[in-house]
């Protein structure tokens, strides 16, 4: 007889659904398919010779170390080298208030293990990023949306949904991921304040932060609250800060870090000492020697060049090739922008026929965590080159078209 696994699942597991963005991502690997639909870097940027360089020299210098178990914490001169580069966007940190984690999806995880109890409401921005909702799921949390516009959360909705009493506010104030719009100033600053004056921390997820394009750099939330606090090196603010390594070096190496008061860092390592005891030490290694030596900003202008472009390209694009009725945004940096289409048109239902004619995208209703968004599709530009974005984005607004023809 079968083992009947289903009836020893535990309760979690009801909420854990397989991601439209993984099944997607299956989808673009058959031939000839123009995907948009995922995350991913672009493979031309990987800075191949120097991870090269980089895996003899650890292996050559410090091999006892770098194929050993590691501290949980994060290798030491890993997170100091963090501390220097993020002091250069105003965070002041010192190591201690700094946890390596195998990307910030684990962060994320981590974060739910620690502070979700069953039915804890989170205050998200709606849409929001599908990989946080997927990870706190699993711990049970309840989401209160707050509605979103071209700068970011509405405060009056965010004031709304503070009284709701969330456990914690999750924001993406740069090129957010779906939509890629950047939170302005004036929202950071309300935010910080609204958040204080309800006693409610705020999680700040900026995988993108680097990767502007145009316009003026923000100050991180975190910089806003720690002036608002009159703060001053020693962090021990209302902001818990994350990052990565994922797109300015490579999501293959599974390596990023959070930024939270000492305390929640030592809550987060026990959470971490029970998940996989530490992040892998040969990447962390690898990764400062590729970055320790002023590398990190070198690549990150190489990178911005190749995805301004490919931003323009699409943008172009879909000017040319989108029916009337059609919208998207504009962002000023990171991955992703976001297309509106007519109401009665259902996203997922024009993928249907977008995979038909080898083009994909992700319907933007899945990152809306209490529904809605069903005419709304995310659309990637860094993976595919020039020449693929123009070719996808034709291919996509004849399959529209035809679907808004009926
Ligand atoms: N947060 C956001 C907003 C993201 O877009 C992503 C990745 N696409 C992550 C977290 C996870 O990144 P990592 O590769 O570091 O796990």
């Amino acid at each position: 007889m079968q083992t009947p696994w289903e009836h020893r699942y535990a309760q979690r597991t009801q909420r854990m659904k397989s991601s439209a963005i993984r099944e997607l991502l299956k989808l673009a690997e058959q031939p000839g398919i123009i995907s948009f639909g995922g995350g991913m870097p672009a493979p031309d940027v990987f800075p191949v010779e120097q991870f090269k360089e980089a895996c003899i020299k650890v292996l050559n210098n410090n091999s006892a170390g770098a194929l050993q178990y590691g501290s949980t914490e994060g290798y030491l001169p890993l997170r100091e080298m963090i501390a220097r580069h993020t002091s250069r966007y105003g965070i002041t940190v010192n190591a201690d208030n700094i946890l390596i984690t195998s990307g910030s999806q684990q962060a994320l995880d981590l974060l739910g293990k620690v502070f979700i109890n069953r039915g804890d409401r989170i205050l998200v921005e709606s849409p929001t990023y599908l990989g946080a909702l997927q990870a706190w799921n699993a711990y049970g949390a309840e989401y209160v949306s707050v509605s979103f516009d071209d700068n970011g959360m509405v405060p009056e909705s965010l004031e709304h949904a503070l009284r709701f009493g969330p456990k914690f506010i999750y924001a993406l104030p740069n090129f957010q991921n779906p939509t890629g719009i950047t939170m302005s100033l004036e929202r950071r600053t309300r935010l910080v304040e609204l958040a204080d004056r309800y006693g409610v921390p705020i999680i700040e997820d900026d995988p993108y932060g680097q990767l502007r394009y145009e316009g003026e750099t923000l100050p991180a939330v975190e910089v806003i609250d720690s002036q608002f606090r009159g703060e001053q090196g020693c962090y021990s603010g209302n902001v818990i800060y994350l990052s990565t390594f994922s797109k300015i070096l490579a999501p293959g190496i599974r390596l990023a870090w959070v930024i939270a008061p000492s305390e929640v860092i030592r809550k987060l390592v026990q959470a971490k000492q029970g998940a996989d005891l530490n992040t892998s030490t040969f990447n962390q290694m690898v990764a400062y020697e590729v970055g320790h030596g002023g590398f990190l900003d070198e690549h990150a202008k190489l990178i911005r060049k190749v995805y301004r472009e490919r931003r323009d390209v699409m943008l172009d694009s879909l000017s040319e090739h989108m029916p009337e009725g059609v919208r998207w945004t504009t962002p000023q940096g990171g991955l992703f922008l976001w297309v509106t289409l007519p109401e009665h048109l259902n996203s997922s239902e024009v993928l249907q026929e977008a995979v038909k004619e080898k083009v994909a995208f992700v319907p933007g209703h899945s990152f809306f965590p209490n529904g809605g968004g069903e005419n709304t599709m995310r659309l990637n530009f860094s993976f595919s080159n020039p020449e693929m974005i123009n070719e996808g984005i034709g291919r996509l607004g004849r399959v529209i078209k035809k679907v808004m023809q009926g």
